[in-house]
Parts: structure tokens; C-alpha cells; sequence
């Protein structure tokens, strides 16, 4: 908009003009709004899927509030030696981005509304035939241009089992269109992991936290595996149905203000809500079509949707067995608490007293012992342990303090021990 048609607005239209303004999508680099292709790609592609009940709140009672579900994910980077052959570096930042926006931790999610989904995403370190792997592939192939109605041509080149790993493929453009960034399928239409496309498509532009434009934070990837934990875009209508949501259609999330169509609420303008369908929009939310600066947050009802869906399409997934086959096992227990080591002394006896606590199996309690001067006395190693009480003889020390370190099942430990 050149700026004499602008002063023109300015003198005639008044404060509503300028509003509507600004609140238009404004070009960037031929890329003017974040597009999302999940729901033409589910019309594409419907002849295609494994068909689902798509009932969402069966066994809601089954809601787990505190365990955290681990993504294991793996990274096709489809490339053809150019630029979209991005470094393992970006890809961990994706990752990092993920965890931060689930999480809702970290600068760009300062938010009240939102809060923790309790899900989390690890590079698997280990591929389906058990050995250990970056969580990261790369295939050279023309296919790196996604075509919209032959997507498995790039898909095949390369997938893990969609019911062990969420699959992430990382493409130079999807039908040559540089508005498209991405695109997911909804669990309850596509089948899910049943499905071999079951997973998340990046055009690599979007990747990580050096992406570019207004696009730059790697919200694509958090947008976009929304879809794959089944969220509807805010405005609803993502069903089989042609046409987007109106003021009718919903996204079925209690949480979220009902709103209409898409709305690209923009950084440079300081994020407009617009008012819809007698409520202010929450532009902030991650399955609005924001750019990467204004979102924020998953609601509360939204993580319930996600969590729910995860335990009726994607319990293999998150499932401990899982965590072990994928790598993925540490984080897991760093994260839940499954393990736990408490230590006393007895003096009287010279031992040391240990009391572990593994819910998932056993593991080796690993320790040293240290004088306080920070010499280091024993170095050992008990496998094989589960939830049990180990006396540990000290019957050579003399009295004094000393220090205790060790780790037990992913989680690390240190005490004081005081004998006398
Ligand atoms: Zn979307």
C-alpha cells in the first residue's frame, strides 16, 4: 500500500479504518500468512486413511495427571544438496523449541492462560533395529519438492514405524508454493500410526530457531504437531467437510473463544485481537494462524485433548517398552520420577544404608566415595537393582564426614554421610 493511499485512509476513515488496516496480512518475502496445509491435505488424501472412531472423551476417567509422555522423534531431511539440507544443529533446535512451547516455559510463552501439556519430544538415539542412531536421516532426492497428490513418493524414501516414532520429514516445498509451511493429519480422521504417512511435514525455511521471516521461531513444527495430537485449528471446521469454520463450526475445546476463519495476527502491528463471534480471539494460542512472535500458548483444554488422544491413538508411542526401544528412556525417568535413591547412615553398624525405588524394572547403582578433603575412597557398582534396601558395609572408616555421589536410574545423587 503505497503511503498517499495511506494518509488518504488516515483523514477520512478514522480509528476503524485504521484498525482494519493494520490488521491485514501484510506480504513478507512472498510469504504473507502462516499456511497450514493439514486441512486440504486431509481432503486430498481421505481415500487414503485407515478409518477410526473418532469419539474423543472415551476413557477420560483414564486421565494420568502427572506422568509426562515422551515423543520419540525422528527426522527425515529430504533434501537435493541445497539449502534444505539444514544442519543436525537446527534440528535439535526444533526439538528444543517443541519442548519449550509444550512446556510452556521460556521467553516467547510468557502467558497466564496457558500452561505445561506434560508432553515432551526426544531425538530418538536409536532406530527400529536397536542400534544407536542421531534420531536424524538424510536422503538425497528430487522428492524434496512434496506433490500434494502423491505425497507417500517422498514419504517412502524414508519412515520409522509410525506407532514407535513421530515421524518428521523435512522438505524444500510442498508444491512448489512458498506459502506452504507445513501440514500434520488428525489422528481420529487419518487412523494414526496405523496410517504409513501418520506424521509432520516442514518445509525447511521453518525449521529451528534461526528460521526465517515472520515465521522465525519453529512454531510451524509446534502448530503443526497440534494436528498430530489431534487439535482443529481455533476457528474449527477441519473435518472432512469443504469450506472453513465460521461462527458455527467449533473447535471443540471448551477453552477456546469461538472465532472465525483464518486471522493473521502480526508482530509488526503488536498482535491484533480481533472481536468474532462475540469474543475476543486468542490470537496467542499455537493452533491460530499467527505469526511465530504472537503465539504463546495451548489452553488447558487443549493439553486435555492431546493427552486424551495420545491414550487412545498413541499409547504405544509414549509407552515405556517404547521409551526403551527408541532411546528415549532417560528422559522419561528424568521426567516422572521413577526412580528415586534415599540414603542413611548407620553409624553403629558402619554401613550405609541404601533405599531405592525403580517403578519400571531394574537398574545399576553406580557411587563413589569421597573424604571430605575430596579424595576419593571407593568407586563401585551394584546391578541389577529394583525397589529394595541395601546395607552397604564401611567397616574400614574411621570417624569423620564424608560425601556420597552416585546415580541411579537416570537420576543423580549426593549425601553427607557422618560416622562416628
Ligand atoms: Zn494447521
Amino acid at each position: 500500500m503505497n503511503k498517499i493511499f495511506k494518509i488518504y485512509l488516515f483523514s477520512v476513515g478514522g480509528l476503524f479504518l485504521f484498525f482494519n488496516l493494520f490488521s491485514q496480512d501484510i506480504p513478507e518475502g512472498g510469504v504473507s500468512k502462516k499456511g497450514c496445509f493439514m486441512h486440504e491435505m486431509t481432503q486430498i488424501n481421505k481415500h487414503r486413511f485407515v478409518p477410526t472412531n473418532s469419539i474423543y472423551y472415551r476413557n477420560y476417567e483414564a486421565f494420568n495427571e502427572d506422568e509426562y509422555y515422551i515423543i520419540p522423534c525422528v527426522v527425515h531431511v529430504i533434501h537435493d544438496g541445497g539449502d534444505e539440507n539444514i544442519s543436525d544443529q537446527k534440528i535439535k533446535s526444533q526439538i528444543d523449541i517443541l519442548n519449550e512451547d509444550y512446556g510452556h516455559y521460556g521467553v516467547h510463552n510468557l502467558d497466564a492462560r496457558g500452561e505445561d501439556a506434560k508432553i515432551r519430544f526426544c531425538l530418538a538415539s536409536r532406530d527400529p533395529d536397536g542400534v544407536a542412531s542421531t534420531g536424524i536421516n538424510r536422503i538425497q532426492s528430487s522428492f524434496t519438492d512434496l506433490d500434494s497428490e502423491d505425497e507417500m513418493a517422498t514419504k517412502n524414501l524414508s519412515y520409522w514405524d509410525p506407532h514407535k516414532y513421530l515421524n518428521l520429514w523435512i522438505v524444500k516445498s510442498i508444491d512448489n508454493n512458498p506459502q506452504l509451511l507445513g501440514y500434520s493429519y488428525r489422528p481420529t480422521l487419518s487412523g494414526g500410526p496405523d496410517f504409513n504417512g501418520d506424521g509432520i511435514v516442514l518445509t525447511y525455511k521453518y525449521v529451528g530457531k534461526t528460521a526465517t521471516g515472520y515465521n522465525n521461531l519453529g512454531r510451524t513444527a509446534t502448530h503443526e504437531s497440534g494436528h498430530y495430537f489431534d487439535l482443529m485449528h481455533v476457528w474449527g471446521g477441519d473435518d472432512f467437510a469443504e469450506g472453513e469454520g465460521d461462527c458455527n463450526d467449533d473447535d471443540q475445546i471448551y477453552d477456546t473463544p469461538n472465532c472465525s476463519t483464518t486471522f493473521h495476527s502480526h508482530p509488526n502491528n503488536s498482535c491484533p485481537h480481533p472481536r468474532q463471534c462475540n469474543n475476543v480471539r486468542l490470537i496467542e494460542d499455537f493452533m491460530d494462524y499467527s505469526y511465530d512472535a504472537c503465539m504463546k500458548l495451548f489452553t488447558p483444554g487443549q493439553n486435555e485433548r492431546m493427552r486424551l488422544i495420545i491414550q487412545n491413538y498413541r499409547s504405544e508411542l509414549v509407552s515405556y517398552n517404547n521409551m526403551i526401544i527408541t532411546g528415549c528412556e532417560k528422559i522419561y525417568d528424568s521426567l516422572n520420577s521413577n526412580s528415586r535413591v534415599d540414603i542413611r547412615t548407620s553409624p553403629t553398624q558402619n554401613k550405609v544404608i541404601f533405599k531405592t525405588h525403580f517403578s519400571k524394572g531394574t537398574s545399576d547403582l553406580i557411587f563413589n566415595l569421597y573424604d571430605i578433603t575430596g579424595a576419593l575412597l571407593k568407586k563401585e557398582i551394584i546391578t541389577g537393582i529394583g525397589k529394595q534396601t541395601i546395607p552397604y558395609d564401611l567397616i574400614e572408616l574411621r570417624p569423620g564426614i564424608y560425601i556420597i555421589t552416585g546415580t541411579f536410574a537416570g537420576e543423580s545423587f549426593t549425601h553427607k554421610l557422618l560416622m562416628y
